[in-house]
């Protein structure tokens, strides 16, 4: 009988009660590992009443113990990362250094969160009028709710969760139901890090719970990270049940090579960006723009490269870890390889073939060839869809002009990057480029923790970003305060009598 992956409510694993499961997959084999259980009403009201409890405990834990425990977290985080790089590894199909760099990552988060109190401080305005004191306190929402994506099962809970829980909320998380077992491993170490039982939660499902946390009047905000059509759901649904919402879409991005940049520089970063983790990164490079006359001399180095890639079980095959390992599951990977197709029939050229590719010993598992085109026709559903596997379209140009209009053109803004040795060039794009993210020589530019992560047009809906100062003020609701102490000693019995006028700072 395979294990079933349950809930974690009022800090232990809830067996699930819902009779509803979803398959686990080891990617690179193909083979079910897990069932994960997908929670019914009765399991999301039971969820969220218990992060209710934990949220009336935790918002009135002192500063100073609410930081003791984000300490004791990152202390736990960090010893045991090898642990939970292993776990995203199984289920996601990452190589291992790679599960180990999103961990740091996300690790990263947690860092800035211990510092929490420094940055919901609030703000005092002592004399703001004669004898009247204005100041604001930043206070939690309450419960909160978080949904993430198969592609990131730590680093992007982690954006958002050790934030929301410095700031004084309690969190639900749920999961992507394709990798589900990384947000209980992150429960259970909260829970050896001292805090309180049903301040995480993670509840198990699909849309039932996801729909059950955007209508539940106790849950104040929704997170969420995933692809654009759920996230414009996410963004409508929760708005309209009146919480603050952020709903982080996919991406298209676009790495524009100007004609005077370092080619091998470039071909290293497009091969990284493009094919690490297999493509399947928000913040992965899907479309070369080659301003010419550099497409020819580009296209030969990144299929040299790609001809040195190893590909295999992420967890390692004959002792050796590969550069990259298989797509999520078999549905996607059959999807990705359509792309392929509809480039082929649009008129691009395939340089390299991904099709149709396997792994010795592993023909079950979920693999799919780097694959490189050429000559994509912009008008290509394989240019304007996301792929989100280790498919790079190399698009020429005529010049810088042509690529931006190109990248301005399209319906997302996540990240976007220029490779050039000309700062003038560089700082125009960074001006004129309609992208959240953006890098100079640099491939895959997700901000650090104490800048805010966030794309734009169909790359984010809502205002607030992922952590940094973004994610501190998500989390928290200002009071402004202004208030007067009459001192009998000075003031006696002169209370300002009646004046019905407006009031006015004096
Ligand atoms: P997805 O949209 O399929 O799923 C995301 C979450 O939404 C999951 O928890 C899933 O269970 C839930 N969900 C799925 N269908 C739903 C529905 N109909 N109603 C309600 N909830 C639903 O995304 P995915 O395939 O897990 O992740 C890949 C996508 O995420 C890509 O598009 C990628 O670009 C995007 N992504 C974006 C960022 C970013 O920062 N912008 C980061 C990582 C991933």
């Amino acid at each position: 009988m395979t294990r079933t992956i349950s809930h974690w409510i009022d800090g232990a694993e809830r067996p699930s009660t819902s009779g509803r499961t979803a398959p686990v997959y080891d990617p690179a084999t193909g083979a079910v590992t897990a069932q994960v259980a997908l929670a019914d009403q009765a399991e999301i009201d039971a969820a969220i009443a218990s992060a209710k409890r934990g949220f009336d405990l935790w918002s009135g834990f002192s500063i100073a113990r609410r930081q003791s425990v984000l300490f004791a977290f990152r202390e736990i985080l960090n010893a045991r990362k090898g642990e939970l790089a292993a776990i995203v590894t199984a289920e996601h199909g990452k190589v291992l250094s790679d599960a180990l760099g999103e961990i740091l990552r996300g690790q990263e988060v947690v860092e800035l969160a211990t510092g929490f109190p420094h940055l919901i401080k609030g703000a005092y305005s002592e004399n703001a009028s004669t004898g009247v004191d204005v100041y604001a306190l930043k206070q939690p929402l309450g419960v909160v709710g978080v949904i993430s994506p198969f592609n990131f099962p730590v680093m992007v809970p982690l954006w958002f969760v050790p934030i929301a829980i410095a700031a004084g909320n309690a969190v639900v998380l749920k999961p992507s139901e394709k990798d589900p077992s990384a947000a209980l491993w992150i429960a259970q170490a909260w829970k050896d890090a001292g805090l309180p039982d049903g301040v995480f939660t993670v509840l198990q499902g699909d849309k039932l719970a996801v729909d059950g946390l955007l209508e539940s009047p106790v849950v104040q905000s929704i997170s969420f990270v995933g692809s654009t059509p759920i996230a414009q759901y996410i963004y409508e649904t929760a708005s309209r049940h009146g919480k603050r919402v952020q709903a982080l879409g996919g991406a298209k991005n676009h790495m524009l090579v100007l004609p005077d940049a370092d080619l091998d520089l470039v071909a290293d970063a497009a091969v990284n960006a493009g094919y690490g983790a297999a493509g399947e990164r928000c913040m992965a490079i899907s479309v070369v723009l080659a301003v010419e006359p550099v497409a020819d001399a580009l296209i030969a180095k990144v299929a040299e490269r790609i001809g040195r890639l190893k590909i295999g079980n992420g967890a390692g095959q004959n002792g050796v870890e590969p550069d990259m390992g298989p797509l999520i599951t078999a549905v996607h990977r059959d999807k990705v390889s359509g792309y392929v197709d509809i480039a082929e029939a649009d008129g691009a050229t395939v340089v390299v073939d991904g099709r149709g590719f396997t792994v010795a010993g592993h023909e079950e598992g979920f693999f799919f060839g780097p694959t490189l085109l050429d000559h994509v026709p912009t008008t290509s559903r394989a240019y304007t869809e996301e792929i989100f596997g280790p498919v790079l379209s190399v698009v020429r140009v005529a010049s810088y002009d042509e690529g931006l209009d190109l990248i301005n053109s399209g319906e997302f803004g996540n990240g976007t990057a220029i490779f050039t040795n000309d700062g003038g060039a560089a700082r125009r794009f960074q001006n004129e480029v309609q992208v959240g993210m953006i890098g100079i020589n640099v491939p895959i530019p997700v901000p650090v923790a104490y800048h805010s992560f966030g794309g734009w047009k169909k790359s984010l809906f809502g205002d607030a970003k992922a952590y940094g100062i973004h994610g501190f003020d998500f989390f928290t609701r200002e009071k402004a305060i202004t208030a007067r102490w009459i001192d009998p000693a000075t003031r006696g019995d002169d209370h300002g009598g009646i004046n019905l006028g407006f009031p006015q700072n004096n």
